[in-house]
């Protein structure tokens, strides 16, 4: 059938306001006068989309060809491989252009239609439910009888209820909306051909509405609430993009949903860490069926640009203190990084059994973190801890290693440690650990600071003795081998190592015989004049028995002068140096340069 009278299409016009007006044009009232071999579907149909073997859409391409016109600017089958074939849909195409296309209702700009009465094809594409050029939502039920609108009715301008529709008030647009809107619009008319993501990087209009698609499904019937700006989408309370829930669509849920879909494509540092939080939880706590969710993330990981949403999503995983992370198994992500790990992860790391791990949770050498689920206590070990303890480990000796390394008794290294002069990383005496770790650097400087004062000598003479004898020789003096050792550091005691020992240890040490007696003499002599003499000592100055010495301190011959404490809670007592000579003097009848003299001669007052 050929019209008599021709118009041509507007910029960006539907196929049914074309006809509709090509009818009036012919002085047809409605569509449905002119096409009465395709029955009702003038009243029934948008004619905005084609589907194969359609009877009416058959009909169209042919009366449009017959009167010289092109069809496919007029239908959104052009917009079929951005949005519905485009390699994500899959087996769902058909269910693809039913989100992405209005077919049987539509939704309009009531500012357009005063600029120019006609039907904008963009208005049937439900991802831009704005018009772009007034900033303001479309309109999608009659302002009056809040009925949906049918393309028949639009065209007319006129609802059934009696309200005009080009009168009608619309609403305006978040800002942040409508700028997500103008990308989108210039992606699907073909007005820009890339967009850019934070990264730094491009996604071509392809790869954009791919990953577009998968984050809309990614996000479909999560709480809308957890996204910013959810405070300007007060009635969105949920996603339905899929159609899968009960909740309705609007074009303020449009709106928000690709709004939040487009920003985790390009920006998705700022809210995906969050979303794969939700959708973590959702499989925890099985609220949900997981795997569709799971499925969607895989293809965003698989996708070519799908790097950096693994990242985030490995990060979240990594951070995350619960236990059921280790049972995600859909998803392939790096566990290396790990924050967590399970008791049973910890255990292999630290080549262990159970009782150590909780040993060394106990005593803090490793952190960890207990949460709760459904009732039942989990316990995730803080790997950056195990490794710590791990490598500290490896660069520390054990008491035992630490005795060989210095050449020193387990006695004598302890010893050191209670004087400070050895700090131990860890210990029993020390932090609590039970076991004793030094730093083999300290070690190394500790034994240095000693040998490094002792002489090298090509063999050994009567001028020198072993540490060991020499250790024995003072111990009458309540001096032992660290009190030794410590004045050869300090360098008031020579020493000498044979040079023939390249690494020398305490144990190598030869003691001046000159000076060993030296610091005999002097302990005693300043020990006597000090503090005085020991019962022990008054034995022999007097040949008598012990009872006897103690009848004396009894019967005040004499008097302890001096008590001193020992490391092992017992009392030493002392009888000063005057009440002994007075005492020589009066029982032996002798001057006191005599007595004086046989106190030397006992070698208990040195000269
Ligand atoms: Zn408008
Ligand atoms: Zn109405």
């Amino acid at each position: 059938m050929r019209l008599l009278k021709q118009t041509y299409p507007k910029d960006g016009e539907s196929l049914y306001s074309f006809l509709h007006r090509l009818a009036l044009t012919n002085y047809y009232h409605h569509l449905g006068s002119i096409f009465r071999d395709i029955g009702y579907s003038a009243y029934e149909s948008s004619y905005s989309y084609i589907k194969n073997n359609s009877p009416w859409g058959n009909y169209l391409i042919e009366f449009l060809n017959s009167n010289g016109h092109n069809i496919d600017e007029l239908i959104l089958n052009q917009f079929d491989s951005l949005l519905v074939a485009n390699g994500v849909g899959g087996t769902e195409e058909g269910l693809q252009s039913h989100r992405v296309y209005n077919r049987l209702y539509t939704k309009y700009c009531p500012h357009c239609f005063k600029d120019d009465f006609y039907h904008r094809l963009h208005w049937e594409i439900t991802l831009l439910p704005v018009c772009s050029k007034h900033t303001c939502y479309l309109i999608e039920r009659c302002p009056n009888c809040k009925n949906k609108i049918t393309m028949g009715r639009l065209m007319t301008d006129k609802c059934s209820c009696g309200e005009v529709f080009s009168e009608a008030n619309t609403e305006q647009a978040h800002k942040k909306v409508m700028t997500v809107q103008n990308k989108l619009h210039s992606l699907i008319t073909g007005k820009s051909h890339y967009i850019k993501r934070s990264l730094g990087d491009k996604l071509d209009v392809e790869e954009f509405f791919q990953l577009f698609f998968l984050f809309c499904h990614l996000i479909d019937g999560l709480d809308a609430k957890q996204f910013s700006h959810s405070s300007a989408f007060k009635d969105v309370s949920k996603f339905n993009f899929s159609f899968k829930y009960k909740i309705k669509r609007s074009v303020k849920m449009m709106a928000f949903q690709t709004f939040v879909a487009y920003q985790l494509v390009v920006n998705p540092e700022k809210e995906l860490g969050k979303v794969f939080e939700t959708i973590k939880n959702v499989y925890v706590e099985r609220t949900e069926p997981y795997h569709t969710k799971y499925g969607y993330i895989k293809k965003i990981f698989n996708h070519l640009k799908g790097k950096p949403y693994l990242e985030i999503f490995s990060n979240v995983m990594n951070d995350s203190k619960d236990v059921y992370v280790n049972r995600i198994t859909r998803v392939k992500f790096n566990k290396e990084n790990k924050r967590y790990i399970t008791m049973g992860e910890a255990i292999h790391l630290i080549n262990s059994e159970h009782a150590t791990l909780l040993n060394l949770c106990n005593k803090g050498m490793i952190k960890f973190s207990q949460t709760e689920r459904h009732g039942k206590h989990y316990t995730l070990i803080e790997r950056k801890s195990v490794i710590e303890y791990l490598e500290m480990k490896k660069r520390c000796l054990t008491h035992f290693q630490a005795t060989k390394i210095l050449g020193l008794t387990f006695h004598a290294l302890n010893a050191f440690i209670k004087k400070g002069s050895l700090v131990p990383k860890h210990g029993p005496g020390f932090d609590g650990y039970d076991l004793w770790y030094f730093e083999k650097d300290d070690l190394n400087l500790f034994l240095e600071s000693i040998t490094s004062k002792a002489s090298r000598i090509p063999s050994r003479t009567n001028e020198w003795i072993t540490l060991k004898d020499a250790v024995y020789k003072v111990r009458y003096l309540e001096l032992g081998v660290t009190d030794l050792l410590l004045k050869v550091k300090e360098g008031n005691l020579s020493a000498a190592i044979l040079s023939s020992i390249t690494s020398p240890t305490c144990r190598d040490l030869l003691i001046s015989f000159k000076d060993l007696n030296k610091l005999r003499e002097d302990n005693l002599n300043e020990r006597i004049n000090t503090r005085g003499y020991k019962p022990k000592e008054l034995r022999k100055v007097f040949k008598v028995g012990q009872y006897t010495i103690e009848d004396w301190i009894h019967d005040e011959i004499l008097t302890i002068s001096h008590y001193e404490k020992n490391d092992n809670d017992s009392v030493t007592r002392y009888v000063d140096k005057n009440q002994i000579i007075h005492l020589l003097r009066k029982s032996k009848g002798i001057s006191k340069r005599d007595a004086i003299k046989y106190l030397e001669g006992l070698q208990l007052l040195p000269k």
